[in-house]
């Protein structure tokens, strides 16, 4: 991880002071806040806009909500294929499919090299594979496929390419997550370098799920939002692919008669996801300004020492503590690393949009503390005081 991070950081902190990138990072605090500010009307725009572009649109208050509405969709199914997405990790997507007999082909390399391994869980955003050493990816893919092979980036690549296209060629349905989404022309940004997203939002049925803290008035917003994105996650200026999505796919050059489904899909279905989000905005709702860039996490000493175990499942590092309590309640957070912070603030500086996590973890152990969730060493010490006036006194 540290390997992979360090060309990382060093990439990222020379672009983010470029005039041009902090001039962005002004436009785009101020469009997350508007978006923070304005959910309910964001929400019945983007409904409005997408089902005027032919796209269906289902408000899943509870990840349950999200399964069950996805559920409907792929039940006839045997296999489908799917990108990389925090949403889908955050409602249990893949495990619940699975778990219903649909076999799920991540498509992502890395994530697909953490899929076959069932010791491993995704340990960045945009490299969920990055705690695996080359000789552990050379003994996953070995197992998995029966075969020798050198120790080579290029070697794994290839095997995995030829596999998940074997495999895509056999589903009908692409689930995606979407990076930005633009309410006033009912639209969805993905970005992405890989490519996978133009195979899988190509199958007969797209289906994208993506939380409410995604949506921005305008598609102008939402492409600032991705590039800054790519910016503090990436240390580039732009991402290989950025691709637009407003409807299926439809062609009228036969007479004029409407037919859908010509090379891309024949319907585009989106989940929209609240799961604790408009509950979070009532709490100030600072933590969904987060623009998902990750960059908070390659520069937190936490992190760097123990990944993916500090936060809540795809939701990395400290951001990840305070989305879990919205998301799942304190006992959740408690779990995910509440008290594992050092409040150093680093994770502070690095943000874009200036999210104070250190501040918002210190007053989520002020709650915590006052639910009795705590930990240990904390509770023997309050004894103490209670019981000798002192933490010192034995
Ligand atoms: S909290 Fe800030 S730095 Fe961390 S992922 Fe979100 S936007 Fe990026």
């Amino acid at each position: 991880m540290n390997r992979s991070f360090r060309t990382l950081r060093e990439r990222r902190d020379k672009i983010i002071e470029d005039e041009r990138t902090i001039q962005l990072q002004e436009r785009v605090k101020n469009i997350r806040a508007y978006s923070i500010k304005n959910m309910d009307l964001l929400i019945e725009k983007v409904v409005k806009n997408f089902e005027k572009n032919g796209v269906e649109v289902i408000l899943a208050e509870k990840s349950e909500d999200a399964l069950d509405a996805l559920y409907s969709i792929v039940k006839d199914e045997s296999i489908i294929a799917k990108s990389k997405s925090n949403t889908a990790g955050e409602i249990g997507l893949s495990e619940f499919l699975e778990d219903k007999g649909v076999q799920v082909v991540e498509t992502d390399l890395g994530d697909r090299i953490v899929q076959l391994d069932p010791d491993s869980n995704p340990s960045h955003p945009i490299g969920p594979a990055s705690h695996l050493r080359m000789d552990d990816i050379v003994k996953i893919i070995s197992n998995e496929f029966n075969i020798d092979i050198k120790p080579e980036p290029r070697a794994i690549l290839d095997i995995i390419k030829q596999d998940v296209l074997l495999k895509l060629a056999k589903c009908n349905i692409g689930i995606t997550g979407a990076n930005s989404v633009a309410a006033d022309d009912g639209s969805v940004i993905t970005v992405h370098n890989e490519g996978n997203i133009n195979l899988v939002s190509m199958l007969d049925i797209h289906i994208i799920i993506v939380g409410i803290d995604k949506l921005v008035e305008t598609i102008e917003d939402a492409v600032s939002v991705v590039k800054l994105e790519t910016i503090f996650a990436s240390g580039k200026t732009v991402p290989a692919y950025m691709n637009v999505i407003s409807s299926h796919s439809k062609t009228a050059d036969i007479e004029k008669i409407l037919l859908d489904g010509m090379y891309g899909p024949r319907r585009v279905v989106v989940i929209l996801l609240d799961n604790g989000r408009k509950q979070a905005i009532k709490k100030g709702g600072e933590c969904l300004l987060c623009i998902g860039c990750g960059s908070c996490i390659v520069t937190c000493p936490i992190y760097n020492e123990i990944g993916n175990e500090f936060g809540y499942k795809r939701y990395l590092g400290g951001r990840g503590v305070v989305l879990s309590s919205f998301i799942d309640g304190n006992q959740s957070c408690f779990d995910s690393g509440l008290f594992t912070c050092t409040l150093c603030g680093l994770c502070t500086n690095k943000c874009p949009v200036g999210i104070k996590t250190n501040n918002l973890i210190k007053n989520l152990r002020n709650d915590s503390v006052d639910l009795n969730i705590i930990i240990d060493e904390h509770k023997s010490i309050k004894d103490r005081i209670k019981k000798k006036g002192s933490p010192f006194k034995q």
